[in-house]
């Protein structure tokens, strides 16, 4: 049953999992409706099948397209980060495999994610689909420069790193809203940070070292 999503239905999966939630604990991710968002998406139907058993890990694996999906870990740490409230519309850029916009639709009212290779969003969709998650609106756009058409938004999560702070994406935030986004060099380690807007400030905030995909601009051809 490996293309089985519903983890009722593998009870190693379950063991996996509980590790892997004991694991988050340990690495001090306490907060309690992002690691119930984590128990109830099944990540094992984010990934390719060759990497379903190693969906519990806490590890990057890579998707189709040359791109990864992040370790859980960083996924708790972010959604944590972004503070999110049942009434809020968030935009993710960089939709990859769809199961960081699953745990924010969990959190949060909509999300609005945005994917420069249509196979990814496709296939994304799909899982949703399946998951019967229907508050995620996903488009194929080049997400670097936001989403001006819906743009206020309550929060902003990049999943991909671009070398410089995005201010045009700042600009797209509500008075009070958080953008959280790796920034730094693109073929190394870069800092995550927090961006939280308060009328003309915009205090940042060092959330530690990561690695994500690069940000690139424009749609993605062929695919
Ligand atoms: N959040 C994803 C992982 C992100 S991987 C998950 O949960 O699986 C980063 C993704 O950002 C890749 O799929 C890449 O294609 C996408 N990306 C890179 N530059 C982009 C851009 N300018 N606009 C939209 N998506 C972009």
């Amino acid at each position: 049953m490996s293309d089985d999503p519903d983890i009722e239905a593998d009870p190693e999966a379950r063991v996996r999992l509980a590790s892997l939630i004991l694991r988050l604990r340990e690495l001090g991710i306490s907060d309690r409706k992002v690691l119930g968002a984590i128990e109830t998406v099944p990540r094992e139907a984010f990934v390719p099948d060759l990497y379903r058993d190693d969906a519990y890990l806490d590890r990057a694996l890579p998707i189709e397209c040359g791109q990864t999906i992040s370790a859980p870990s960083v996924v708790a740490m972010m959604t944590t980060a972004l503070e999110l409230e049942p009434r809020h519309h968030v935009l993710e850029i960089g939709t990859g495999s769809g199961y960081q916009a699953a745990i924010l639709a969990r959190l949060s009212r909509r999300v609005t994610t945005l994917e420069r290779y249509r196979t990814l969003l496709e296939l994304a969709q799909t899982r949703w689909d399946l998951l019967g998650i229907t508050n995620i609106a996903g488009i194929v756009a080049d997400g670097s420069k936001g989403w001006q058409t819906q743009a206020p938004f309550d929060r902003i999560l990049v999943t991909a790193a671009a070398a410089v702070a995005p201010a045009k994406l700042v600009a797209q935030l509500v008075d009070g809203g958080i953008l959280v986004a790796p920034v730094g060099p693109v073929d190394a380690v870069q800092r995550l940070t927090l961006f939280r807007k308060e009328g003309t400030r915009v205090d940042t905030r060092d959330l530690g070292a990561v690695r994500f995909v690069p940000l690139i601009e424009g749609i993605a051809r062929n695919l």
